[in-house]
């Protein structure tokens, strides 16, 4: 969990957070907005909003930003439309440019049905440099660094007259991880990739009886719903809540559903490839309200924790969370266990990234900013102490110091996932394998490092008890190395060094 000195949890984060909407008879940069409120813990460091009314002009608001931040009351007057698309991003270290905000937004495209494109993207490729080359030798150029103006490109150029017909053919040749919302000025179009690394969900708002189902759709066969039913999508179902809009499914591997005057479409491609859900995502990245591939990860998060303290107990009288990563699993340790539970820290909620610098003299105090530990609760205890992931440990060491400090007489750690030992290709920055705490220490070792009486973590096959899911189905490779498409980590390297050229 990389610290901000400002306090920031030092973990895994998440580069993105998407959201489409087509919603006609309604102004729906506002709902666009409230939704990616709902999705800033995907991405703090730009927002970003693109809406047009049918056959307008495409309007985007990007900035670099909390999403409170970016958007006025006039910006969202003037983002005036039935259809939108949205973004929040975190950015890797040197590329957190304004160019690199989101929805790109291209109008280079021949066929006049679609001279503007705007698009959204969560995820990361891990061909981008061939189809970067690709396209800069057809003559196109780039404003960003990202990804996802490749994607946008090569749909602008595409030749075929539909947006869906231009992705069903471009998807197959994009490798890596991509949950894409786009939008033209008639219609929204998302897509995710076939192996469905990044969530997608979508949404309805209105009562429209059952959901359509993706299952037995496959190759160019359609879907269609009610003319009169608002579509939404977005990386996570929270951002339905908040909007009135109801969760209807989530957008499978390889599906492309359109939003638009046909009211619902679906298609399927490559519906066979191997499925590689983001497994981090259970346990970490997504918010404990959103549910995904039928879990609601707050009651997922706490059946970690039940299994945690079958598999690790240890001898304590308090079992205390890390706020708020830990507080799921933290309840389920303590049930499981049967030991009391009580907030150990007191977390300053108001703690963001452009908090003014604390200066030399109060910097080894960051973390105080976020926490502070309460004497009268832990003084004189023997605790668990549980929360959800350690990355590089600098966090967890200052916890278990900060702790003894207040009077804890022992400090067990517990942990409700493996040890992340590998990094992330597909859309989480992490620490490099030499930063990360695990990597090439065993268990014992990481425990003196971290200075904690004891430590433990969930297995594998406890995370995926907990999910109730299968390895065969999901990507595990931070904690394993095992990455689920070829090549993935040489692919990567050599896109981080263009970039880093660039
Ligand atoms: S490597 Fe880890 S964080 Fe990345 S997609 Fe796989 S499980 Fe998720």
């Amino acid at each position: 969990m990389p610290l901000g000195w400002a306090g920031d949890r030092e973990g895994p984060r998440d580069e993105c957070g998407v959201f489409g909407i087509y919603a006609p008879g309604h102004e729906v940069s506002r709902l666009a907005y409230f939704a990616l409120y709902a999705l800033q813990h995907r991405g703090q460091e730009s927002a970003g909003i693109a809406a047009a009314d049918r056959g307008g002009n495409i309007m985007t608001r990007r900035e670099l930003g909390l999403v409170s931040q970016v958007f006025s009351e006039n910006d969202l007057r003037t983002l005036a439309g039935e259809l939108a698309i949205g973004h929040v991003r975190y950015s890797t270290t040197g590329s957190n440019a304004w160019e690199n905000s989101q929805p790109v937004h291209r109008s280079e495209g021949t066929n006049g049905s679609r001279s503007e494109l705007a698009l959204a993207h969560n995820g990361n490729l891990i061909n981008a440099v061939e189809l970067h080359d690709e396209l800069v030798g057809r003559g196109v150029t780039f404003s960003s660094t990202s990804d996802s103006e490749i994607v946008a490109a090569l749909l602008a150029t595409h030749p075929a007259e539909r947006i869906e017909d231009a992705i069903a053919d471009v998807l197959p040749r994009l490798q890596g991880a991509f949950s894409i919302v786009a939008m033209t000025k008639e219609e929204v179009v998302a897509f995710r990739d076939p192996h469905g690394l990044r969530p997608l969900a979508l949404g309805v708002i209105a009562d429209v009886g059952d959901a359509a189902s993706p299952e037995g759709k496959s190759g160019q066969e359609r879907t269609r719903r009610n003319d009169s039913d608002r579509y939404c999508v977005a990386s996570e179902s929270c951002a339905f809540d908040i909007i009135g809009a109801s969760f209807m499914r989530d957008v499978a591997p390889g599906e492309i559903v359109t939003l638009g005057r046909g009211g619902l479409e679906s298609r399927r491609v490559d519906s066979e490839a191997r499925k590689a859900f983001c497994v981090f995502e259970y346990i970490y990245f997504a918010r404990p309200d959103s549910r995904m591939n039928g879990q609601v990860l707050q009651v997922a998060r706490a059946r970690m924790g039940e299994i945690l303290a079958r598999e690790a107990p240890a001898d304590a009288d308090l079992v205390i969370p890390v706020p708020d990563s830990g507080n799921a699993a933290a309840r389920g340790y303590a049930r499981a266990s049967g030991l009391p539970q009580d907030d150990g820290f007191v977390k300053n909620r108001y703690v963001a990234r452009t908090f003014i610098q604390p200066g030399q003299e109060l910097r080894k105090h960051g973390l105080r900013m976020k926490f502070n530990p309460l004497p009268e609760v832990v003084a004189g205890k023997r605790l668990v102490v549980v929360d959800d992931s350690i990355v590089r440990g600098n966090t967890t060491r200052q916890i278990v110091q900060m702790l003894r400090d207040a009077g804890a007489s022992e400090v067990h750690m517990r942990i409700s996932a493996p040890p992340i030992k590998h990094p992330c290709h597909y859309g989480i920055d992490m620490s490099t394998r030499e930063e990360m705490i695990a990597h090439e220490r065993s268990v014992e070792q990481i425990a003196r490092e971290l200075g904690c009486d004891s430590l433990a973590y969930l297995s594998l096959d406890g995370v995926y008890e907990a999910v109730g899911a299968t390895r065969a189905t999901h990507c595990d490779a931070c904690f394993t190395g095992q990455y689920p498409l070829d090549g993935t980590d040489e692919a990567a390297g050599k896109y981080a060094l263009e970039v880093a050229a660039t």
